[in-house]
Order: structure tokens, then C-alpha cells, then sequence
């Protein structure tokens, strides 16, 4: 049975940082260039050329690092990774192996079960490989990725189920935003995601074997690969079958996860310090100044945002994981009497309608003023909350004024008991089943009154007044 066992998930996140050039070069790395127009001797891995590290690389590295609440390492080194593979010209990968840039950091991330700290083990730096492109005439290599700066971002494996690994990419994923060091952009692959999952039965201290997914680039494939997996290495267990160490791919067509290398050909890397590279050394005073670089992060907004608006934790994380809508919302909050009107319109209506749009990039086509606005009408109760959507929907079409626009078509709240109550007693007469369902307790037959009502209003009956009308009719 699924529901005897939990999983539990370690991520390996790749993120390229967004330095004008390469690691060990002066080659661009600005995305969609034509093939192997953007490389040279170095990233190429010809012989003889020597590689120097770009120090903006260190910065960013230990940026990302204190702003995840990490250790960073006075004197680390880099080391070669070797391997053969064809979009790796040299034949090694420079990365970092037993002396790591960046140790022991944390990120709080918010569950449905309340918050949640997922501890990170290591952040290192190391260069991207080149792609390999599949045409119907063959395979072209394309160099122009090689030298790429990356970090790669291990946690702990402290997760423990899809929600929470998505809940935490995401937070990562603002954090590094926020802090400058990566546009993130799961799409062009420059945020890619390994997802490390095992299964246990409840209550079992030990770590069964895992399985790797490997560069997951969407939110929505970390989720699916996760739950095939899980269900895969449950069913594997109940039929008696040990699950094997090895590396999986996920398919996004058919939503499973296929076996890509098993432990028997497990890599034997040979690392070695690089010998071309000098050890990373950083003083206490370069630390110092990257550390008074860091700006606000989202869990400094997101403690403003309880305190100042009363907003939950839930909420709160909600808009801070997108700068752009953070910025939004502080906007918009800070032109109406009714921020908690904001809130809910961005974290219900908004979201959705954002989520209707292809774009990662989130943007909102109505104005902060118009939204602070349209809470102001919502706040006082000149508008209820049906009529809000309604104009929120013309309002991202066309960015106007939602006063105008409710004036001009009369959507104005009617809270008259005077004008309701005759609809009321229309609707009793209309529904007698639903007036006696009410009456022998059935309380949702309520909802289904008031609704009938809301009609009968063209929807802009105030639905607070028709419920104590109701109640008032049905118990008196
Ligand atoms: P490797 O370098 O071979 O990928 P690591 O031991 O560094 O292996 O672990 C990589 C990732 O796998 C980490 O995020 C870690 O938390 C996770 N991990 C390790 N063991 C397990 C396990 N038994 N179940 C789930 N995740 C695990
Ligand atoms: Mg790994
Ligand atoms: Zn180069």
C-alpha cells in the first residue's frame, strides 16, 4: 500500500549564473546564438590553453551561498571531473569535489502542514557542458554552452513529497532571483533540477536506495516525475523486489521514468585538483562587502508582509516568490485602505489568470492603482465579491478604471433590504424543497438559496444581507 510508505527526496539543482562571460574565458554566454559562434580555444578544450577564473563567478557563488544561510570556505579548490562524453570537448568538467565554495545552509519553505526547513549541503561552482543537437541528418554538437558558469545547489534529503520539492525549487529559485545572481529560466534550462528519491515505510529512521531523475527543467515535470517514481519503487517493494541504484530519465510524453545507467557502470570520475587553476582564496573583507550586498530576501518581505498586513504565512510566501509580484503587491497595498483585498485578489484571481498564460515571466496587465482601487470598492461594499471577478477579467483585457467601468454598466452592489427582501420571499415560494432541507438542518440548502437570489439580482445582490434576510424568513 502506497499510503504505508513516505519518500524522501534529495535535489541537486544546476543554476547558471548570469556573468556577460564564460568561466574560464572571454566568451559570451547570452542564450540562442547561432551554433559554436560563442566559443574559443579554452572552452573548447584545446590542448595548451590555459583557463583563468572569472572572478565574478566567486562573487555570485558566495552571494547565492550567504543568501541560503551557508558557510563559505576561505580557501577552496577546483577540481577536473573526467568523463568522455560528446558535448564535453576536453574530456573532464571542471567542478569542485572534496573542498566545496559554500557548506551547511538552510531555506524555509511553507507546507500545508506549516513551515519547513530543508537543510543544503554543499553549493559549488563548476562549468556547463556544450548540447547535442538531433537533426534528421545526424547529430550536431554545439559548444557554445561549454564554460557556462553554474552553481550546483545539493540539499539534504530532507523532503518529502512533491509539494514540498516544488514548494522548495521555487523558493530557491527566489532567492536566487532576488539576489541577483541568475535570470533562473527554466525554460532555457538555466535552472535545472535532479531529483534524488528513495522510499521507506513510515517510521523507518533508515534511507532505503534511490534512484536519480536527472535535469528536470519545469515545475510541473519535477512533480510528475516524483510521483511515477514514487509509485514505481512502492510497487517494486510490495512485489518483493529490491529497488536499484541507478539513474533514471523521465520521459515527458509518456510521464514515466526509464532506466539511463544502473550502479554497475557506476562513473569513476578520477577527480583531481585541477592543476592549471590556483586555489580560491577570500579574504574577510571581500566577504564582508558581498554579505552587505545581499538585498532584502523573500522571508524579510514575507515577515513584513505578516506583521504590516496581517497576511498568513501561507500567503505571504505566495507573493514573495515572485519579485515582480512582491513589487506588485506592495504597490498596490500601498494605495488602499483594504490590502487584505489585494492579497486575495492577487493570490486567488490573479494567479489563476496568470497561470492561464504561457509566460514564466509573470506579468500583470492591470495597474497596481487599478487593482488598489478595485479593493476599495470591494473594502467598502460598493462592489461584492462576484461583481470584483467580473471586472478584474475586463480589467486584463483592458487596463481602465473599475470605477468607471462598474459605473458604466451599473454593477453596483444592492444591499437595500428593502429591494432584497421580496426577491427573497420569491425564491422560498420558488424552492420549498430547498426551505425544508434547510429547515431539518441541512444548512448547504443556504448556499444554494442564496445563489438562487444572487441570480435573481443579476448577481449583484449583497450576499451578506440575503443570507440574514433568509435566515431571518426561514426561522421566523
Ligand atoms: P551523488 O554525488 O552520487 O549524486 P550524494 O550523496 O552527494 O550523491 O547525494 C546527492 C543527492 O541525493 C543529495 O541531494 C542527497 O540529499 C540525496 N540523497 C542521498 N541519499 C538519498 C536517499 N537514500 N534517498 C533520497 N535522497 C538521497
Ligand atoms: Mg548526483
Ligand atoms: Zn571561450
Amino acid at each position: 500500500m502506497k499510503s504505508d510508505y513516505e519518500m524522501v527526496i534529495g535535489l541537486e539543482v544546476h543554476c547558471e549564473l548570469k556573468t556577460k562571460t564564460k568561466i574560464f574565458c572571454g566568451c559570451s554566454t547570452a542564450f540562442g546564438a547561432a551554433p559554436n559562434t560563442q566559443c574559443c580555444p579554452v572552452c573548447m578544450g584545446m590542448p595548451g590553453a590555459l583557463p583563468v577564473l572569472n572572478r565574478q563567478v566567486v562573487e555570485y557563488a558566495v552571494k547565492a551561498g550567504l543568501a541560503l544561510n551557508c558557510a563559505v570556505a576561505r580557501f577552496s579548490k577546483e577540481d577536473r571531473k573526467n568523463y568522455f562524453y560528446p558535448d564535453l570537448p576536453k574530456a573532464y568538467q571542471i567542478s569542485q569535489y572534496d573542498l566545496p565554495l559554500c557548506e551547511h545552509g538552510h531555506l524555509d519553505i511553507e507546507t500545508a502542514a506549516g513551515p519547513k526547513r530543508i537543510g543544503i549541503t554543499r553549493i559549488h561552482i563548476e562549468e556547463d557542458a556544450g548540447k547535442l543537437v538531433h537533426g534528421k541528418d545526424g547529430t550536431g554538437c554545439d559548444y557554445n554552452r561549454c564554460g557556462v558558469p553554474l552553481i550546483e545547489i545539493v540539499s539534504e534529503p530532507d523532503i518529502r513529497s512533491a509539494e514540498e520539492a516544488r514548494a522548495y525549487v521555487r523558493k530557491l529559485r527566489a532567492v536566487l532571483l532576488y539576489t541577483g545572481v541568475s535570470d533562473c529560466r527554466m525554460q532555457e534550462g538555466s535552472l535545472r533540477c535532479d531529483v534524488n528519491l528513495s522510499v521507506r515505510r513510515k517510521g523507518d529512521q533508515r534511507l532505503g536506495v534511490r534512484t536519480e531523475m536527472k535535469n528536470l527543467n519545469s515545475f510541473q515535470f519535477i512533480v510528475r516525475a516524483i510521483e511515477y517514481e514514487f509509485a514505481r519503487q512502492v510497487e517494486a517493494l510490495e512485489a518483493g523486489e529490491p529497488v536499484v541504484q541507478e539513474t533514471r530519465r523521465f520521459d515527458q510524453d509518456t510521464g514515466k521514468t526509464y532506466t539511463m545507467r544502473t550502479k554497475e557502470d557506476a562513473d569513476d570520475y578520477r577527480y583531481f585538483p585541477d592543476p592549471d587553476l590556483p586555489p580560491i582564496v577570500l579574504e574577510e573583507e571581500e566577504l564582508a562587502r558581498l554579505r552587505d550586498s545581499i538585498p532584502a530576501l523573500p522571508d524579510e518581505r514575507k515577515a513584513r508582509y505578516i506583521k504590516d498586513y496581517g497576511l498568513s504565512a501561507r500567503d505571504a510566501e505566495q507573493l514573495v516568490t515572485e519579485r515582480a509580484v512582491a513589487d506588485y503587491f506592495e504597490e498596490a497595498a500601498g494605495r488602499t485602505a483594504y490590502p487584505k483585498h489585494v492579497v486575495s485578489l492577487l493570490t486567488t484571481e490573479i494567479f489563476r489568470l496568470l497561470s492561464l498564460s504561457p509566460a514564466e515571466e509573470t506579468a500583470i496587465p492591470v495597474s497596481p492603482a487599478h487593482l488598489a482601487k478595485l479593493a476599495d470598492l470591494l473594502g467598502s461594499g460598493r462592489i461584492n465579491s462576484g461583481t470584483g471577478k467580473r471586472l478584474l477579467g475586463q480589467m486584463w483585457e483592458r487596463d481602465a478604471d473599475p470605477e468607471q467601468l462598474a459605473g458604466e454598466q451599473n454593477l453596483w452592489q444592492i444591499s437595500d433590504p428593502a429591494v432584497l427582501l421580496p426577491l427573497v420571499k420569491d425564491a422560498l415560494a420558488e424552492n420549498p424543497r430547498s426551505a425544508a432541507d434547510y429547515r431539518r438542518g441541512r444548512t448547504q440548502a443556504l448556499q444554494a438559496l442564496i445563489g438562487q437570489c444572487l441570480r435573481a439580482t443579476g448577481g449583484q445582490g449583497d450576499p451578506q444581507v440575503l443570507r440574514a434576510l433568509l435566515e431571518q424568513e426561514l426561522n421566523g
